[in-house]
């Protein structure tokens, strides 16, 4: 299967990895939209947040698990946001599950 995120997890596209372990690979966004912007992704292929099931969950609460350890390493002592866009109308453009940590300013509870 042709997928990016696939392919930066196995190594064949380079990334900056910040933290890595058996479930989930975090690495620095290549457009950030905050001065911390990283990306968190499931080491199995799974498309959005509609694939989850009682099978592959392990993987998300992992994920979730790991953000407190990779906000503290990027220094994020003041909060942060997690965002995982779904489908077309949050226009998700990569179709491989992916949780977002935005932080380093104060965001904007504006969503568009
Ligand atoms: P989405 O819009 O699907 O929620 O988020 C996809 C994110 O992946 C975007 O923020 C985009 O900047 C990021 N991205 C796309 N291609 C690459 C890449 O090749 N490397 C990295 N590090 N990030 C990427
Ligand atoms: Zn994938």
């Amino acid at each position: 299967m042709d997928c990016l995120f696939c392919s930066i997890i196995n190594g064949d596209i380079p990334s900056s990895k910040v933290y890595e372990d058996e479930y989930c690979y975090a690495f620095k966004d290549i457009n950030p939209m905050a001065p911390v912007h990283i990306l968190v992704v499931p080491k199995v292929h799974i498309a959005s947040a509609d694939e989850i099931t009682a099978e592959n969950s392990v993987y998300i609460a992992k994920i979730f698990e790991a953000v407190p350890k990779i906000a503290a390493d990027a220094g994020l002592t003041n909060g942060y946001r997690l965002v995982s866009n779904c489908g077309p109308d949050a226009d998700q453009s990569v179709l491989h599950l992916h949780v977002h940590i935005l932080g380093g300013k104060k965001l904007s509870a504006r969503l568009d």
